[in-house]
Order: structure tokens, then sequence, then C-alpha cells
């Protein structure tokens, strides 16, 4: 079947609206639904023997995905010994990189399959995951400069998350300034960096250029403490950020560049002004959407008390409609969160709001695999957030006309600042808001998640992050060491 293909921008993605090109993608990915997979650190040298360690299926613990050899730090060493610079002309790598997008879009059937088992992600979400693994690959390309200079051997450290989309950002950044790339993919989702990295070798980043560890904490903290590093590019908690900082403070050269994309408390403010539908449709997306498992996900709902009985209401309903399920499934719309930790964590932050009677609305639980079921909670504002909760739990709080001013101030003063949202109808509000909101991404009567690479830099202030912005037109830079300056003659 031909697959039908939007125009678009930036890679077309496909259309699952669209009966023919749903049936097509499902019948293609269909075979791999028990497939059992291989993978283990891609090294240009020779490998440790590593622990090898089960790789399970959040919706259905008894489906084994996989099994993964992780690294060794003797295997970092190794790796840091065997690194290359990528040194092929600026157009040679560009038009690689390019490939490896190509090759990506043709392997969407294993891709997609993986996404689903490995990571928990719907059909929808690996759309969008794919399109912007896809994106990163063509927008770097594009911009790799002859004039610039690698920074060095970068170790790019991805979360679980987005293992496709972000694992595959960082790496192609690296690479497109002409580095030589450390890969360490987040621990629940080996299988899909492995995947990925062999068909960006065998699309032609050399093997020396691009090695994969998969591994845990400790490769990590082997990775960032090696002398030789040239910069990390790391997305995932604002605590490991500030571990890697004071790592490379202690062994690396002094300029090492560290690119953190860490968390975020995020806000919306909804005012009387708001359109009802289009409001609870952003809200339903940008906290339930994955599970609520992005950092750009909406954690904390500002209404005007005014509408603020008939909104919740709405949005009530519009909960119900969600369908919880197994990611597999064409229905699903939110499926399960990672792992047990992650499902602990989250059910134990819902237990303690349902002690206190603030539990406003919650769906049903499946019995089985790591579920948290959309839950609603009342709070008195962002400051009862403590911690980022990731998953898919919308807090809610209201206010009064003539206390926006207030609310801008609690929201900055959590510290974060990745992404906002503002529902109004009222054009000097949005200035307003905009002028005084601290958050690297701010959204205006929309959702607040999915920032498309190019045409939405993505990332935030304080906590939530050093910047450059991914997916922007500066963020190439901070993977290129200074230019000596005899190359400016
Ligand atoms: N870039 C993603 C978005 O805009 C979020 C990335 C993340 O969760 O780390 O939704």
């Amino acid at each position: 079947t031909e697959l039908f293909q939007p125009e678009r921008p930036n890679s077309q993605g496909y259309d699952l609206a669209h009966a023919p090109t749903l049936a097509a993608i499902d019948a293609a990915r269909n075979p791999l639904r028990n497939k059992t997979w291989q993978a283990g650190p891609l090294l240009a040298t020779e490998v440790a023997k590593g622990a090898t360690q089960d790789v399970s299926n959040p919706a259905d613990p008894s489906d084994v995905v996989g099994t993964v050899q992780h690294a060794t730090p003797a295997d970092v060493t190794a790796a840091f010994d065997a690194a290359k610079l990528w040194d092929a002309p600026t157009a040679e790598r560009a038009s690689i990189l390019n490939k490896a997008a190509d090759a990506l879009e043709a392997n969407y059937a294993p891709l997609f399959a993986l996404l689903a088992r490995e990571a928990g992600k719907t059909l929808p979400d690996c759309v969008a995951e794919l399109r912007e693994a896809v994106d990163f690959l063509r927008y770097y390309a594009a911009q790799a400069r002859a004039e610039t200079r690698p920074a060095g051997t970068y170790v790019c450290i991805s979360p679980w998350n987005f293992p496709l989309a972000i694992f595959t950002g960082q790496i192609a950044a690296a690479l497109a300034a002409g580095n030589a790339v450390l890969a360490k993919p987040a621990e629940q989702t080996p299988l899909i960096a492995h995947l990925a990295v062999t068909l960006m070798h065998e699309a032609g980043v050399p093997e020396d250029a691009l090695q994969l560890l998969p591994g845990g904490g400790d490769i990590g903290a082997a990775l960032t403490s090696d002398g030789r590093i040239g910069g990390v590019a790391f997305t995932g908690s604002t605590a490991t950020a500030l571990k890697i900082r004071a790592s490379l403070a202690e062994h690396a050269a002094p300029g090492t560049p560290l690119i953190a994309e860490t968390g975020g408390l995020n806000a919306m403010i909804v005012d009387s002004t708001a359109l009802p539908e289009q409001a609870v449709t952003a809200i339903i997306e940008s906290a339930f959407q994955s599970a609520g498992q992005r950092c750009s996900a909406l954690r904390c709902l500002y209404v005007q008390e005014d509408i603020a009985p008939a909104f919740t209401a709405m949005l009530r309903g519009a909960m119900d409609a969600l369908v919880m399920g197994a990611p597999w499934d064409l229905s699903t719309d939110v499926g399960p969160v990672i792992d047990e930790a992650a499902r602990q964590g989250i059910a134990d932050h819902i237990d303690t709001a349902r002690a206190e009677g603030r539990v406003l609305h919650a769906l049903p639980t499946p019995q089985t695999g790591t579920y948290i079921a959309p839950t609603l909670i009342s709070v008195n504002g962002i400051e009862d957030l403590t911690r980022e909760i990731f998953g898919p739990v919308l807090h809610i709080a209201t206010f009064r006309s003539g206390q926006m001013h207030r609310v801008i101030q609690d929201i900055n003063a959590t510290g974060y600042g990745l992404t906002f949202g503002l529902h109004t109808r009222i054009d000097d509000r949005v200035q307003f808001v905009s002028d005084r909101i601290l958050a690297g991404n701010v959204y205006v009567n929309r959702n607040q998640i999915g920032a498309i690479v190019g045409s939405q830099p993505f990332g935030g202030t304080g906590l939530s992050g050093t910047g450059p912005k991914a997916g922007g037109p500066d963020y190439l830079l901070r993977f290129s060491a200074p230019v000596a300056a005899q190359a400016l003659d």
C-alpha cells in the first residue's frame, strides 16, 4: 500500500486518520509483536563482557522484549581510546546524516514495534517520535559548517521518554559538528538505541565516530569522569545534571560544555475569556498524552475562579473519554508509565493527595502492567508541588481576577522554567504574561507539548536546563570548539 504522507515543512510523518495508511502500518509492525531482540555495546574496539539483563514491556511484564548486555567501565576507557573525530568533509557528513534519516523512515516498522513494546508508546506517539528524530538529523545536517571545529569526544546521555527522538537528536548534533560520540541510552530503552545506532552505522557513520554504551549509572559516571571528555549532552533529571556538572568540574578541562535539558513544573493559566473546548482539549493533550511522561507536560493548571466549576466538569468529562490500555492497541490514548519504580513514586503522590481528600477525579486503573490512571488533584497553587510528578497527574488551582501577577510570581518561584501555557482572548494579557513568565517555551491558546524542530526550538531556563535549545539555530555551536585564531586569517 502507498502510505499517505501529508505535505509538511519538516518530515512528512504518516496520517493516521487515513484508514489505509493506518492499516498498512499496523500490518507492517505486526510480525514484530513477539520478536525477541538482542542488544549490547557497539564499540570500535573489543568489548568486555558486561552483565546481561532482560528488557520487559511496561504494559505486560510477561512480554520479554529482549536482552541487553551492558557495557563495563573498562569498555568506557576502551571507547575513549578508540574514539575518532568524524573528519569527513562537511558535505559528506551532512549527506550521511540525511541517509540515516532516510534509513529511520524506511525502518519505521521495527522502530514502532520497539517504541510500543520497550517504551510503552502509543502509535500516534511513535509517529511523532520518528518524525522528530528524522527532523533532528536533517536539521543539524543542514546546519553543519566547515568553519567550526569539533569539541572532541562528546558524551550523549539520553532519557527513556524519547528513546529515539532525543537519543538521535543529541547524536546528530554532535556528529554534524564533527565530534566523536559516545552514547549512553537510558537503562530502560537500550534496544531501540541499538537499532538506531545500527542504522546510522549502515548509513555510513564511522564506527569509531559513534559508539554505543548501554548501561546504568555506573556507565554514566565512568563516561563523565574521563578527563578526555570534550562535552556532554544530557537530558534527564535536574539532580543528575548537577552530578554531571560536579564530575566535569573535577575531571574535565575548564571549558568543557554541558548541555542539560532537565525537569519542569509546567503551568497553564486559563482565564474566564478562554474558549473552554479549546482549553480542555489542550489540557488533556498536555497533561495526559505520552502518559504525562514528557518534561514539557502540564503539571499545574490555574483556572479563573468564576468559570472553575463548569470548566472542571468539562475537564472530568474529557478525562472520562480517555482510553487506557496496551500501547499496541489502536484505541489506546494512555499507556503505562515506564516501570514499577516510576509507578510506585507516582502512586505514592496520589495516595497522599487522596488521604488529604484532594483527588477530584481518577480513571480506573488496569490490573496488569505499570499503569497510572489519569488523575486530577486539587492544590492551592504550584507551591504545593514539591517535586516533578512524571506521569498522568494534573494538579488544579483557581485564581481570582486581579491575582494574575501573584500567580506568575508563584510559577516563577518554583525555579523551573520549561513550558508554559496560556488560554485567553485578551491580547494585552498575552503580552503581559509572556513578558513576565520564566519559561523556555510559551504556548498561547494551544497545547504545550510537542515542540517542532526548527520552528519551536525547545529548552528551558533555571532548574530546567542550560540551553541552547534543541532544534534551534544555535544548538550546534555548543558542540563546537572556539575557532582557532589562525583559521580566521
Ligand atoms: N520536546 C518534547 C516536547 O516538546 C519534550 C521533551 C522531553 O520530555 O524531554 O514535548
